[in-house]
């Protein structure tokens, strides 16, 4: 990947192979339709949505008490619960388990909050061996890659050049791409790591408060085959993931996927209330800027989010620059109204790489109003100085333009003799607009002018 962390650079990275792009924007529209199918299948659609969002209001509203809910009723369930103030807290917690049982080799299923946290590379790190068992995170794994997307981590990747990096890693023939053949080695290869791992970590994606047990979703049953055959299971969990009651999962589950994926239900929803005998069951209950988001009033309801990724496949600027153009553990809408929260000069940005059309607050199952946050991102990062100085100046010069009508006149005349006698000064490669598109032809006159002569 270039060396950069801005947005257009790296979506030019990704466009330059324009069969990708066609592919990658046209797989990930056919998951939005699929979704669409799913949601109007149910007539009760926004009703589940507007409950959704209420239940996760009155959560952030009250966080700190389910919080002290969920622990007392997970300690008593014989969970070990631990509490992480950031990324560095949870990773050292993560490895002093570890280190406990003298474990050198986990693993782990599919959790963006350590993708976040950058577990995998402090592990490895401080010599310990892991291994992703979702099979799209194994294959970013075996690419050196983070995940593209929340919920279809190699999306951007083509079936043969995965099957290059399974002839690489995992011995296949060279050049056998076949999907099929390609997921049953992958199959076999986890199957050895699940019954050799003594340690496995899953993600979370409901903590319920009024019984202290956490669920996992997942279709490839990878979380349940770990966490069940390990001594040491350790689950992961950001402080918004906590849901009051157990009956309020009827609301989540029958959201989810179907926004994910287009499917009715994830195939596994699987409960984790208590250790087996002899085994130890540990929960990392995380913060990493949580708490501040949830001070930031305008963006607080980015926390109510369930990493459905509806938001990513409908976003036309997603679809169309790819997931590490985002430089961020999570991409997309979502991942570019958090970002700026964890740091605001790095992913400033990200509010900038949407069309603020609203698709993604049309299909989030929260109601998240993600592209308004979008927007008010954009202001804030203004006001506090981290957008480039040309764009300020030429915010300042638009501005002072518009505001006058004679500058506004002159200007669009000025404009018009340039595209005609010098369209060299605006057809030219340091101009980024003209890059991927045809310039106009100059219109004759402006509208005013046209409306002064036919006006009757
Ligand atoms: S913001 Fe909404 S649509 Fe996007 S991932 Fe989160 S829940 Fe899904």
């Amino acid at each position: 990947m270039q060396n950069t962390t801005n947005h257009a650079d790296l979506a030019e990275v990704f466009n330059n192979d324009e069969a990708r792009v066609d592919w990658h924007d046209e797989t990930l529209w056919w998951i939005r339709s699929k979704r669409d199918v799913a949601v109007n299948k149910i007539n009760n659609w926004e009703e589940l949505r507007e409950t959704a969002s209420q239940i996760k209001h009155n959560v952030l509203s009250n966080l700190s008490n389910y919080l002290q809910q969920f622990e007392s009723n997970a300690l008593s369930n014989g969970i070990i619960v631990h509490w992480a103030a950031d990324a560095k807290e949870h990773n050292q917690i993560v490895l002093s388990i570890l280190r406990k049982h003298s474990i050198g080799q986990m693993v782990k299923s599919k959790s963006m909050l350590t993708e976040e946290c950058h577990l995998n590379d402090f592990l490895e790190e401080n010599g310990i061996n892991v291994i992703d068992s979702d099979l799209g995170e194994r294959i970013v794994q075996l690419a050196k890659e983070m995940p593209s997307h929340i919920v279809l981590p190699c999306i951007h990747k083509k079936k043969e050049e995965i099957g290059e990096l399974f002839h690489q890693h995992l011995g296949t023939p060279a050049g056998n791409a076949d999907p099929q053949f390609l997921t049953e080695t992958a199959r076999q290869h986890l199957r050895d790591t699940f019954l050799t791992r003594r340690a496995a970590l899953t993600g979370v994606n409901f903590a319920i408060a009024e019984t202290g047990e956490f669920v996992v979703c997942t279709n490839e049953g990878n979380a349940d085959m770990g966490a069940h055959l390990a001594d040491v299971h350790i689950a992961s969990m950001g402080i918004e993931k906590i849901i009051p009651e157990r009956k309020h999962l009827g609301v989540f589950l029958r959201l989810l996927t179907r926004s994910a994926t287009g499917q009715p239900i994830t195939t596994y929803s699987s409960h984790f209330k208590r250790p087996n005998k002899g085994k130890e069951m540990h929960i990392i209950i995380v913060d990493n800027g949580r708490s501040i988001q949830l001070g930031r009033e305008a963006f607080r309801n980015s926390l109510k989010c369930i990493r459905c990724g509806a938001c990513m496949n409908t976003c036309p600027v997603y679809r169309r620059s790819g997931g590490h153009s985002y430089h961020n553990a999570i991409s997309g809408p979502i991942g570019s109204i958090l970002a700026p929260n964890l740091d605001m000069e790095k992913y400033a940005d990200l509010p900038f790489a949407s069309t603020l059309c609203g698709s993604c607050t049309n299909v989030c199952p929260v109601k998240i109003d993600i592209h308004q946050q979008l927007y008010k991102w954009r202001q804030v990062i203004v006001k506090n100085g981290y957008v480039p100085a040309a764009k300020t100046a030429s915010m300042k010069i638009m501005d002072w333009t518009l505001s006058s009508p004679t500058a506004y006149h002159t200007a669009g005349k000025a404009g018009r003799m340039v595209l005609k006698y010098a369209p060299f000064m605006v057809n030219n490669k340091l101009n980024p607009w003209y890059k991927h598109r045809d310039m106009p032809e100059p219109p004759k006159e402006s509208f005013g002018e046209w409306y002064k002569k036919n006006r009757k």
